[in-house]
Order: structure tokens, then sequence, then C-alpha cells
């Protein structure tokens, strides 16, 4: 099994007592097939599913580490497939593969809770490093603080992932993700963050693994329609131009 040379002795050891188990929902076959091949290849132990029914039923039965969810689908599509899902698993990893370069697609399918999305037709290298991502980030379990505190009081829950806007009474549910990236800016809140930065120590991406750094700013026009008034001029979540994101205070 190959381990990334990156990790730490403990991590590696982590990754030999355990094989990962994945689930791919695709109708393609060659595309089925070959990532199958992949993550076998790999260490992973793979489950598969041709349509969306079949693969929601898997995964609501199974416990997969990670679901690679295709968008396009018969029976049912990726959309509803992520949609059921998160209503009874808030935590499960998923990551979207979306034939679509359309951005309005990809925010829609994170915001219906999927962790990531990588774009058809996608290199394997990008493919295993966004999976390994996702999978590290979901096994730290750090201790965390149990709330953040976010300018114009705005209240972070870090355990139940939701935030609480003083203009709503409801709370608004965030995805493991969105959750650390607020903690993050909130440590480092005297600066802007680079988006490099950002998906090192937020998305967990080794710093020479050339991510692209428009899945940060995605994310950050899907967190802004949670809390902004008005997401086309935001007053918390602000860019600064040419340096980085930061929480205005
Ligand atoms: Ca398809």
């Amino acid at each position: 099994m190959k381990i990334p040379l990156y990790y730490s002795k403990q991590q590696r050891i982590v990754f030999l007592m355990k094989k990962p188990t994945l689930l791919i929902i695709e109708d393609e076959e060659p595309i089925r097939q070959g990532l199958i091949d992949l993550f076998v290849f790999h260490g992973y132990d793979v489950d598969w599913a041709e349509d969306g029914k079949t693969g929601l039923e898997k995964a609501l039965r199974g416990q997969f580490d990670m679901i690679l969810l295709d968008i396009m689908l018969p029976e049912m599509d990726g959309y509803q497939v992520c949609e059921e899902i998160r209503r009874t698993d808030r935590e499960q990893p998923i990551i979207m593969l979306t034939a679509r370069s359309n951005e309005e697609d990809i925010i829609s399918g994170l915001s219906l809770g999927a962790d990531d999305y990588v774009a058809k037709p996608f290199s394997i290298q990008q493919l295993l490093l966004r999976v390994d991502a996702v999978l590290r980030r979901s096994r730290r379990l750090e201790q965390k603080q149990a709330h953040l505190n976010l300018p114009g009081n705005i209240t972070v829950d870090t355990l139940n992932l939701t935030i609480s806007l003083p203009s709503n009474k409801k709370e608004i549910p965030l995805t493991k993700r969105e959750v650390e990236f607020l903690a993050y800016l909130c440590k480092e809140s005297h600066r802007p963050v680079p988006r490099e930065e950002l998906l090192v120590k937020v998305w967990g991406y080794h710093p020479d693994a050339k991510i692209e750094t428009r899945t940060v700013d995605i994310h950050v026009v899907k967190l802004r329609r949670k809390i902004e008034q008005n997401p086309k001029q935001p007053k918390i979540l602000v860019t600064i131009r040419g340096e980085g994101y930061t929480l205005s205070s």
C-alpha cells in the first residue's frame, strides 16, 4: 500500500492499521472501472454503484470513509443523493465528480454539503490528493473550542456545526470545513490569510500540491450566502485584494 511520504510516523501507522473504505457512485462504466482500479491499487476497500438510487442505499447502509459521487446519474442525480445523505449524516466525507465547469453547478453541489469537487476530466494525481486531504481532515480529531465568536455578534457552534446570526433566529448548518475555515480566520484574525495558506491549513493539501486557489473562492461565495446580509457586499468575511481573506473587526 502506498502511503504519501509527507505523512508523520503516527499517521502512517494509522493508515496501515485500517484500509480506508470508499464508495464510488458513477454510471459511466469506463470511468467507474478506472476509479475502482485506481483506489484498489492505492489500498482502499472499494464498493460501487451505477445509479443514484442504489448508491444512496449503499451509502446509508454502509460505513464509508469517503464517497465519490457523480452528478449526472440515472434514477436519482448526485445532488439528490448528496442531500439525502446529509439529512442523516452531516459528517460523511463526500467529493462530487462534475463534468460541468459551471461555477453555479459546483456551488450548488457544495451547498448541499459536499466537502469538495473534482471537475472531469480530472488528473489522477489531483483526485488522489483531494481524497487524501478530505480523509485526513475528517480523521483529525482535534480538540476544538466549542464556540467561536465572529464579528457582528455571530456565534459558531463548532461541535454541532451551526452558526447563529443576530438577524436570523434560526441556526444555520455549516459543514465541517466551513467551521474549520472560520476557526482558522479567527485564530489569524490580526492579518489577511492568503488562499495558498488556506489550502494547506484548512484544506489539508500539501504545499507543493498546486491546487487551484479558486477552490477557496468558491467556498467563500457559498459561506457568504449563509452569513452575509448582502453576499455581494460582504461585511464579515472580507477580501483584502492581493492578500487574502479576513474577518472584519
Ligand atoms: Ca454520469
